[in-house]
């Protein structure tokens, strides 16, 4: 049983094709962990990056870890056996240090299920020096590690490539020279971005809101957020290619980060700052690692059209043979050469994100696109031979009406109709997938202070949605669930008392209503209620240095 879950783990290795020279081989064991199934994981730039600088170091030898595959998952916990590397099936109790990278707030209860399995103590206050340390990292905790703060010896806030080189840094240090958890904790608190849970408490006021964060060991209150200082001059691709996942046969390549627009529903522009465009040349020169073993190129950015050199990033991918993969691309800023050359590469699909269904809700939120623009692109793209569209739409928004919902039946028609009016009759839309989703007010966005709507209203203008787009021909509608809606609101508004309802959800196989129950911690505390100004929330601790009177101002002119 234990013999087919490590085959499988090496029949996963022998696919994979590497840029790589090696994993590092040093002393200084760590497992890399993506707390989803293997297939996620290698669609994940953020993670596939930094196992990329681990392996460039000769003093660390990284491994990569992932949830197994659900029959696995059954077996090993059948007969109590651990979670075991990609690399060389390695114990994962045998690693020095466990680095998890987390980038969405629902893979929280795969964290606690890997240690679980693997039969690791999962809050840190019962881990001792034998076991590893417990690190994570990622997009989730740049937004809001409190929830799983009882679990983790420390996090890395910020941007993952400035920080592990000088986290592993101590961590070899600290081994050798065989200080204990506690000291190498205090060690790892000193550098910039290193949160460690466990120096700060946390006390509450009467109504349950938080009153008071302290740092316990005298330094800092709030944990400075790291950005990388030399963007340009780094290589941002993926290591490894595999068929094995969303992306196949796809070299991911990082256009760059931050976002030039300001949705208010969207922490983009916090968390990763000012917008930071890759040079053409880095581009270009991570795209050509790819060559023999990738055949497209997966371009990964929150506004990828809108890189200054995006057209002639286009033309070196036709230049170099290669197909292009979209993971996604907010295309409201392609001219005509763009889309004809996203056609001639293969590009089938074109993503655009209206989010409401009428203008005047869609500027509230921040997006000054108008549906005559929105119709001008569909026609020029199906002009171009693009004939598919996939539209993302919010609901649950503040002022919303049943016009605004219907809005989005007339946005998805008026598309149809234009085009094929436009035309005269000659071109069509092939199909389009309307994304329902309900808005989860995130930290660090104006909308941080709202209450998300209640998910059976939701589901119940879902339901009323889906029903009329589906007399639409050719168009598919799919929707987030507003009961995962409402998960992942409170996972990523949580304090440090939700980590018990997560205890719970890992005790009751994943059944949260039942965990709800047990625990006495109250959920809609966290997500449907609305916070006074100046509440302080679980996530100040993390230091953006931004103002939040400036986001309440907005927050107030949204609501009003
Ligand atoms: S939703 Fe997209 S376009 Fe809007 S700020 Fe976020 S990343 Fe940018």
């Amino acid at each position: 049983m234990s013999g087919s879950y490590e085959q499988s783990l090496r029949d996963t290795a022998r696919k994979e094709r590497s840029i790589l020279t090696g994993t590092g081989g040093g002393g200084y064991e760590v497992a890399l962990v993506y707390p989803n199934r293997y297939h996620v994981a290698m669609s994940n730039l953020g993670y596939l990056s930094v196992y990329r600088l681990l392996a460039g170091r000769f003093d660390v030898n990284v491994e990569r870890a992932t949830l197994p595959e659900p029959k696995d998952e059954r077996a090993l916990k059948t007969a109590g056996r651990p979670v075991r590397t990609i690399e060389s099936q390695k114990d994962l109790r045998t690693c020095d240090a466990l680095l998890f990278s987390i980038s969405f707030e629902n893979d929280y209860i795969n964290v606690l299920k890997i240690l679980s399995l693997s039969g690791i103590p999962m809050r840190a206050s019962d881990r001792t020096d034998g076991h590893p340390l417990m690190g994570a990292g990622g997009v989730a905790m740049m937004i809001n590690p409190e929830a799983l703060s009882p679990f983790m010896d420390f996090f890395a806030l910020g941007e993952g490539e400035g920080l592990a080189d000088e986290i592993v840094e101590i961590l070899i240090a600290a081994k050798g020279r065989g200080v204990s958890r506690e000291e190498t904790l205090e060690e790892l608190a000193k550098v910039s971005g290193v949160y460690v849970p466990s120096h700060f408490a946390v006390s509450y006021d009467t109504s349950g809101a938080i009153d008071r964060i302290e740092n316990l060991k005298g330094r800092v209150n709030r944990v400075p957020v790291r950005r990388l200082d030399d963007f340009d001059a780094m290589s941002f691709c993926s290591p490894l290619v595999t068929d094995g996942t969303e992306f196949s046969d796809m070299l991911l390549v990082e256009m760059g980060r931050g976002c030039p627009y300001s949705c208010a529903f969207c922490g983009t522009k916090t968390v990763y700052g000012r917008v930071r465009h890759r040079p053409a040349e880095g581009v270009v020169a991570d795209m050509k690692r790819g060559e023999g073993i990738a055949g497209r190129v997966g371009l990964v950015g929150p506004a990828v059209a809108s890189h200054p050199d995006f057209t002639s990033i286009l033309r070196h991918i036709e230049d170099l043979g290669l197909g292009l993969g979209l993971p996604s691309i907010r295309a409201e800023s392609l001219d005509d050469d763009d889309l004809r050359l996203l056609a001639d590469l293969g590009v089938k699909t074109i993503t655009l994100a209206p989010e409401t269904g009428t203008e005047h809700l869609r500027k509230r939120l921040g997006k000054a696109i108008r549906d005559e623009e929105i119709m001008d692109l569909a026609f020029r793209a199906v002009d171009a031979g693009i004939t598919q569209f996939r539209l993302y739409f919010l609901i649950g928004i503040p002022t919303e009406t049943q016009e605004d919902r219907e809005g989005i039946v007339d946005l998805v028609k008026k598309m149809h109709h234009q085009v094929r009016v436009g035309s005269g009759g000659k071109r069509r839309v092939e199909r389009i997938t309307a994304s329902i989703n309900p808005l989860v007010p995130k930290p660090h966005t104006p909308l941080m202070w709202m209450a998300m709507a209640d998910p059976k209203e939701l589901m119940t203008h879902i339901r009323a949605l889906t029903k009329r787009l589906s007399k639409i021909g050719g168009v598919t509608t799919i929707y987030e669930p507003p009961k995962w809606s409402y998960l992942q609101c409170l996972l990523a508004r949580g304090d440090r008392r939700v980590a018990d309802i997560l205890e719970a959800a890992l005790q009751n196989d994943e059944n949260w209503k039942a965990a709800m129950r047990q625990t006495p911690v109250n959920p809609d505390f966290y997500v449907l209620r609305e916070r006074d100004e100046n509440e302080l929330f679980p996530w100040d601790i993390l230091d953006y240095g931004i103002d939040k009177s400036s986001l309440f101002s907005r927050y107030k002119a949204i609501i009003s």
